[in-house]
C-alpha cells in the first residue's frame, strides 16, 4: 500500500516536472524561421478595398489570425523602394543607414543604392550589374542573429529587384538571389559566394521567365466582378511596353513581346514579366526553392527569409492604383502568399514561424483620376523646371554648371565652382527657395543644411530631415504638393510615390505565427522602423545597431 502510493506520488512530481519543463521550454523556445514580405507600393487600404475577394488563406489569414498594425507609417522621406526596404530591416531611417535613395549623388559620381563594380555576378552569362550591401551603413535584424550565434543562421533575400534582395539580407546575409532581365535567370553576386549552389542552375533550368512569356494574364475573376476599380481602359493608365498597347484585359504576352520588339522597346523582353502577377510568381517559386533547398528552420537556431514581392510597384506605376490590373496583381498574389503559408506550415510547422508583411512604401492615386474626382492633383515637369533654373542662374552668375545634378527632388551644387568664382553656398539656395517656391504644384522648398542646423519645424520638415544624409542627399529639397508626380514619367497615366503624405507612407504592418496574438490589432501610430527591433525582441538578441525605433508591445503580447 505504502509503495504504491509512493510511486504515485513520484508519478505526480514526476509528470508535473515535466509539464513545467515543457511549458519553459515553450517560453523560451524561438521561432524556427522569421519571414519577412514585402510588398512593393502596397497601400494600407488594399487590405479592406480587396478584402472581399482575399480568399481565406493570404491576406486574411495573416490579419484574422495574427496582428494587424492599422496605423503604421514610414517616418521619413523619400518613400522610395531602397529607403524602404533598409528602413524595414535595420529598424531606422535613411539619415542613419544612408540608404537616402535608389540613386544618389556622391563625390562627383552617380551611385545606384546596390552597385558594387568589386563584385561579379554569378547565374546569367551577360547580365545587368554585380550587386552588394556595401553602401547600408548598419546593421539588419538578419546581422544582429548571425552575430548573435557565429554565423549559425542562415539569411536570404530574393526579390525581382536585386535592391528588394540585397538590402533585406543585410551584410552577412548567405545570398541575395534577384531578378536579372537579360538572361531571364535568377542571379546573385560572388560577394555572397563564388560559386552558385545547383539549386539555382536547375531553377534557372526550369525557364520559368519564358514560359510566362508565352502565357497570357487573365483576370481572376470574371472583369465585371472588379467593382472596387475603375473600367478596364481608362485614360489614367499607361500601356505595357513601349507606349503602343491599348492597356487591356486579356494580357497576351507573346503578341505583347512581338509589338515591343517592333516599337523598339529599349529593354530586354523579360522586364515585361516585371509589370505582371508572373513576376510575383517567380519570386513566390524561388523563395519556395530556398525554403526547401536551404531546409530552413530546420535548423538549431532561428533562420531568417526576406520576401519581396515587386510586380505590384511596376503595375502601380503604369497603370496606377484605381485599375482593374493592379487589384488583379494583389487578388493573385494573395494566392502566391496563401502558397507560401501553407508550405511554411509544412516545412517548418504551424506555429513555429513569424511572419511579417508589409510595403516599401504606397503610393498616389492617379493625378488625373484625382482630379476628375476634384481632389487636387498634378504632374510637375521638373524636366522643363530644370532648364529654367539653369538658366535662372546663368543670367545671374554667369554662364557655368552650377549645378552639378538635379535628382527629382534633390539640387546638388557645385560647392567646388561656387567657392572658386568667391559666391557663397547660401546665395545659391536662396535663389533656388525663391525659384522654385513660385511654381505650382511645389508646397516647400528647403535648403537641408539650413534645416539641419535649425532642426525640423513641422512634419514635412521631420520627415525630411530623417531621410537626409550629408555625404549623399542634395542641398536644395523640393516638396510637392500631395498627389503631385514627375510629368515626365506619368503624363499618359499611372502613378507614382515619395513624398512626406499618408498617401505615399500609410502601408500595412501585419505580423503573424509563433507567439504573435491572434486576431488583434492596434490604431496606435506605428513606425516603420519598429519593426526590426520588434523582431530582435521576439529573438532576445541585441537590437540593430542603429535602431531609432521602439519593439511594438503589443505584438509580443506585453
Ligand atoms: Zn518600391
Ligand atoms: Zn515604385
Amino acid at each position: 500500500m505504502k509503495k504504491s502510493y509512493s510511486i504515485f506520488a513520484f508519478c505526480i512530481v514526476y509528470y508535473s516536472l515535466l509539464f513545467c519543463s515543457q511549458i519553459f521550454a515553450q517560453n523560451n523556445e524561438k521561432p524556427k524561421l522569421i519571414v519577412g514580405i514585402v510588398v512593393d507600393q502596397m497601400r494600407y487600404d488594399y487590405l479592406t478595398k480587396y478584402n472581399e475577394k482575399f480568399g481565406d488563406g493570404g491576406f486574411r489569414r495573416l490579419i484574422k489570425q495574427g496582428f494587424n498594425c492599422k496605423n503604421a507609417h514610414y517616418n521619413y522621406a523619400p518613400t522610395e523602394t531602397a529607403p524602404g526596404h533598409a528602413s524595414i530591416y535595420t529598424g531606422t531611417t535613411p539619415a542613419t543607414h544612408g540608404i537616402v535613395g535608389n540613386f544618389w549623388f556622391e563625390n562627383g559620381k552617380n551611385v545606384y543604392c546596390v552597385t558594387d563594380t568589386t563584385v561579379q555576378l554569378l547565374g546569367a552569362l551577360a547580365g545587368e550589374g554585380a550587386a552588394s550591401p556595401r553602401n547600408l551603413f548598419m546593421n539588419t535584424f538578419g546581422d544582429e542573429l548571425k552575430i548573435s550565434n557565429i554565423g549559425k543562421s542562415k539569411v536570404f533575400g530574393v526579390s525581382l529587384k536585386d535592391r528588394g534582395a540585397v538590402l533585406p539580407a543585410g551584410h552577412t546575409g548567405d545570398a541575395a538571389y534577384w531578378f536579372d532581365a537579360v538572361s531571364g535567370n535568377f542571379v546573385t553576386s560572388t560577394y555572397y559566394m563564388s560559386k552558385i549552389p545547383t539549386y539555382l542552375e536547375k531553377f534557372n533550368q526550369r525557364k520559368l521567365s519564358d514560359k510566362f512569356l508565352k502565357d497570357t494574364w487573365k483576370t481572376l475573376y470574371p472583369i465585371e466582378k472588379y467593382t472596387e476599380s475603375t473600367a478596364d481602359n481608362t485614360n489614367f493608365e499607361q500601356s505595357l511596353g513601349n507606349g503602343k498597347d491599348t492597356p487591356t484585359f486579356p494580357y497576351v504576352m507573346a503578341d505583347i513581346v512581338e509589338k515591343a520588339k517592333k516599337n523598339q522597346f529599349k529593354k530586354p523582353v523579360y522586364e515585361l514579366l516585371r509589370a505582371t502577377p508572373f513576376g510575383n510568381t517567380l519570386v513566390k517559386e524561388m523563395a519556395l526553392t530556398i525554403l526547401t533547398e536551404e531546409k530552413l528552420g530546420k535548423n538549431n537556431q532561428t533562420d531568417v527569409l526576406a520576401i519581396s514581392f515587386s510586380s505590384t510597384d511596376l503595375a502601380g506605376h503604369i497603370y496606377g492604383p484605381q485599375s482593374i490590373e493592379v487589384q488583379d496583381i494583389y487578388l493573385r498574389l494573395d494566392r502566391d502568399i496563401e502558397e507560401i503559408l501553407e508550405n511554411l506550415d509544412k516545412e517548418v510547422g504551424e506555429d513555429s514561424y513569424v511572419v511579417f508583411l508589409t510595403a516599401d512604401h504606397a503610393a498616389a492615386y492617379t493625378p488625373n483620376f484625382l482630379k476628375s474626382m476634384k481632389v487636387p492633383a498634378g504632374l510637375f515637369d521638373y524636366k522643363a523646371q530644370k532648364e529654367n533654373f539653369k538658366n535662372h542662374l546663368n543670367t545671374k552668375f554667369g554662364a557655368k554648371d552650377w549645378v552639378q545634378k538635379f535628382d527629382d527632388q534633390n539640387i546638388y551644387f557645385d560647392k567646388k565652382l561656387i567657392a572658386e568664382n568667391k559666391l557663397e553656398l547660401e546665395t545659391f539656395e536662396e535663389e533656388a527657395i525663391k525659384f522654385y517656391r513660385k511654381i505650382d504644384g511645389v508646397f516647400d522648398v528647403f535648403s537641408m543644411n539650413e534645416l539641419v542646423e535649425e532642426g525640423g519645424k513641422n512634419h514635412a520638415q521631420q520627415m525630411w530631415l530623417n531621410g537626409y544624409y550629408h555625404k549623399r542627399s542634395g542641398d536644395i529639397l523640393i516638396s510637392l504638393k500631395p498627389n503631385w508626380i514627375d510629368k515626365g514619367w506619368y503624363e499618359k497615366g499611372g502613378s507614382s510615390h515619395g513624398s512626406v503624405y499618408n498617401h505615399d507612407t500609410h502601408v500595412p504592418v501585419l505580423f503573424y505565427g509563433a507567439k504573435i496574438p491572434r486576431g488583434k490589432y492596434t490604431s496606435r501610430r506605428i513606425n516603420i522602423t519598429d519593426i526590426a527591433p520588434t523582431i530582435t525582441n521576439i529573438l532576445g538578441i541585441q537590437k540593430p545597431n542603429g535602431s531609432t525605433g521602439e519593439p511594438i508591445l503589443e505584438v509580443l503580447g506585453e
